[in-house]
């Protein structure tokens, strides 16, 4: 069983710390989250929303029922009880039930501010792009927010994880300067309290950090799916990107007063990229890497970006955050990745692979290249198919035997 107890506040110098314990059985540990002393009084502690939502994932797949000292907002536990969890659970082998525990209360409907992250990627610049000087005034964002939440993980390894995490939030601060936004920075333990996978959980810690700031947010853009809405899916949910069910999972963490948007939805990545391809604040500061604080050129995440803007015929534009010349002298290395891509059947490449198809860039050398590929992809492709065919408790009777002898 989990039990969530009250929150308490704590202050150190010019910053606020939101504090609360959470029992895993009879073990405790301290969940904190800090922001400037100036948003002190939106810090949530009347509520165990964000608690509840933050560690959600892993009570369902840990099997754990929660207990809430703090009352739950009505509509979200309804949500989460009636819909969300019956939901998942329906589509996940790993997922359970579980029964939440707690007080009911009325929403604190307090929040009067727009905001969204900024993380600097595609997604983070198309959300604030479509989100300032709009005909819709009472939508635009008001604020921006870089949250420490599970963001900054283990890929960062090798350049060091507090070093990118340090980089990031000065250069972020830079970015909201040149856009005239606010910027909030926190701060939090929750990755190192709650170990789960980020990409199937990123959407349960980043509505955690919004819902810390329950009483300041009236609207919430959460951009995190390169793909559009018609590949909403919650089948197997467990062991794929979480985003790939927010329209489900972001409707069940709205309530009155407070609305989570899954923001872009209505477009691919490749038209998110276009969309931003002319505009400033993105061509100065876009950061996409998985390797360091700069982008690197050559991650997967660097190669996506850097051929959907060689497809768009943008490259140029971004000669301040990119190698380009080293894009151009290497084309080679780029162009067997989209084949990879493509023979791997990744959606999200699959439009830039088009685009190069149609206008015939994949010429000389490459060609040559393109039969291995291909025979190298089929083959892994076939290794995964096989793995995922023997049951479960047969590879857990594998580890146990090698375990034994190791
Ligand atoms: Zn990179």
């Amino acid at each position: 069983m989990i039990r969530i107890s009250k929150p308490f506040l704590s202050e150190n110098n010019n910053r606020i710390r939101c504090n609360c314990d959470i029992y895993f059985n009879k073990e405790k540990k301290t969940l904190w989250f800090e922001v400037d002393k100036k948003y002190a009084d939106y810090l949530c502690v009347e509520r165990g929303d964000a608690y509840l939502i933050g560690i959600l994932h892993y009570a369902m797949s840990k099997k754990m029922d929660i207990v809430c000292d703090v009352p739950i907002t009505e509509e979200l536990l309804y949500n989460i009880n009636k819909i969300l969890i019956p939901s998942l659970t329906k589509y996940a082998k790993t997922l359970y039930k579980i029964t939440i525990t707690a007080e009911i209360a009325k929403p604190l409907m307090k929040g009067q501010h727009n905001g969204t992250g900024c993380s600097c990627g595609i997604d983070s610049f198309s959300a604030i792009f479509n989100h300032m000087n709009t005909e819709y005034k009472n939508m635009d964002v008001t604020h921006v927010c870089i949250n420490n939440v599970g963001a900054f993980n283990e890929c960062y390894s090798k350049y060091g994880i507090e070093k990118v995490k340090n980089e990031r939030y000065q250069k972020t601060k830079e970015v909201a300067k040149f856009l005239k936004l606010e910027l909030i920075e926190t701060d939090s333990n929750y990755q190192s309290i709650i170990c789960e996978n980020h990409l199937m959980t990123h959407t349960y810690s980043s509505v955690f950090a919004i819902y810390m700031l329950q009483k300041f947010w009236r609207n919430y853009y959460y951009a995190s799916s390169g793909l559009d809405y018609s590949h909403f899916n919650i089948v197997d949910n467990d062991i794929d990107d979480c985003s790939h069910y927010e329209l489900l999972s972001l409707q069940c963490f709205s309530i009155p007063g407070l609305k989570i948007y899954s923001e872009g939805g209505e477009k691919t990545r490749l038209e998110k990229t276009k969309e931003i391809v002319d505009y400033q604040p993105a061509q100065k500061y876009l950061h996409v890497c998985l390797e360091k604080s700069t982008n690197c050129n050559i991650c997967s995440k660097c190669m996506r970006t850097l051929v959907t803007l060689d497809a768009l015929g943008k490259l140029d534009n971004f000669s301040s955050v990119f190698d380009i010349n080293y894009y151009k002298n290497n084309k080679i290395i780029y162009y067997k990745w989209l084949y990879e891509q493509h023979f791997m059947k990744n959606i999200i490449n699959e439009p830039v692979f088009k685009i190069f198809k149609k206008e015939n860039k994949f010429r000389g050398k490459i060609l040559i290249y393109i039969p291995f590929i291909y025979i190298k992809c089929k083959i892994i492709l076939f290794t995964k198919h096989i793995k995922n065919k023997i049951p479960q408790t047969t590879k857990n009777k594998k580890k146990k035997i090698v375990g034994k002898h190791s």
